[in-house]
């Protein structure tokens, strides 16, 4: 879906904002070093009316002098930088980290959006479908074992194993991911923290709960305006890096949503774009609720894991309500 101008305008916002702060950063950590360093303040003067007299020369087409300046600005670069660390600061103390270095935080990059712009304009176009909040409680920082044992624990390992490998190899291998089992096992954790290393290196994801996802289907095929409005809908549920849909079989199923999940899939696939399903019901409720053609298209093109074991999430509100 394209952005609105006042879409556009939230996001350019944004990177002014962030770039606002670094200004600010950068501003604060100089004051502290001029309090720390006293020579600091001039060496940075004698940087600055050097290269105006760079500049200066390089207009002139004075190449020898340009040398020579050069190399005054380079042993000042140096002599900046040991003050620096003499001091107890970092070498590069007064260059703060971007919040995405490839753009510098300006989300533009040789002329064309960086990939941090565009996962802004689907977070934005698709908040309703709750990434943000999902990706808080679903990542690896938070992966624990000790919710399983047994059988079920080696089940849980093997696709936590299924899912790094998945992150690992998602830009050389083409694979998709089918997480089944009973109530809080771990499926849509495992889909978050998989999104979330996905999003954090460049990729554009798509998450969407099943019932949010046949919704947002049915409005654009029933109510959009126009013909344009419709394609680019469909146009970013079927582009985008990795599609997720989360607790299928969770939405009124029909004609409509099996024939809808159906073109989905098979596009999908033809594109070689990846998609995770979760589900909560079995191989064999799959098959009885939707066409047999997207049953064997899961079976055959997706990795297939069954999470078993007690639900997670009534453990760990049992947990926090004893402490
Ligand atoms: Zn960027």
């Amino acid at each position: 879906m394209p952005l609105t101008n006042a879409q556009y305008d939230q996001i350019l916002h944004q990177y002014e904002e962030r770039q606002r702060s670094r200004r600010r950063e950068v501003e604060s950590r100089r004051e502290r070093v001029y309090k720390s360093i006293p020579d600091y303040r001039r060496l940075e003067n004698e940087t600055a009316s050097l290269s105006v007299a760079q500049g200066k020369k390089l207009l002139a087409g004075d190449e020898s002098a340009l040398q020579s300046l050069r190399s005054s600005l380079a042993d000042l670069r140096e002599k900046r930088k040991r003050l620096l660390v003499a001091a107890g600061f970092s070498a590069d103390y007064l260059e703060p980290p971007f919040v995405c270095p490839d753009c510098q935080d300006t989300g533009y990059r040789d002329g064309t959006k960086c990939h941090c712009f565009k996962q802004a304009e689907i977070s934005l176009l698709y908040e309703q479908s709750g990434i943000s909040e999902m990706l808080h409680h679903n990542n690896f920082s938070l992966l624990s074992y000790e919710y399983h044992t047994g059988e079920d624990l080696a089940r849980f390992e093997k696709a936590v194993e299924t899912c790094k490998d998945f992150v690992k190899n998602f830009d050389s291998d083409y694979h998709n991911l089918f997480f089944y089992g009973t109530v809080g096992t771990g499926k849509s954790f495992l889909s978050g923290c998989v999104a979330k290393e996905l999003i954090s290196t460049g990729h554009a994801v798509i998450y969407f709960s099943a019932t949010g996802l046949f919704d947002l289907l049915s409005n654009v095929a029933f109510d959009s305006n126009s013909r344009e409005e419709r394609k680019s809908a469909y146009a970013d549920l079927y582009q985008c890096d990795l599609l997720i849909i989360d607790d299928l079989g969770t939405e009124l199923t029909n004609q409509f949503t099996a024939s809808q999940l159906f073109s989905l899939l098979n596009e999908r696939g033809i594109g070689k774009k990846a998609v995770i399903i979760s589900t909560n019901l079995s191989l064999r409720e799959l098959q009885d609720r939707y066409s047999d053609r997207i049953f064997s298209r899961i079976t055959s093109n997706f990795k297939v894991c069954k999470l078993t074991g007690p639900d997670i999430r009534m453990y760990q509100k049992r947990q926090q309500s004893r402490k």
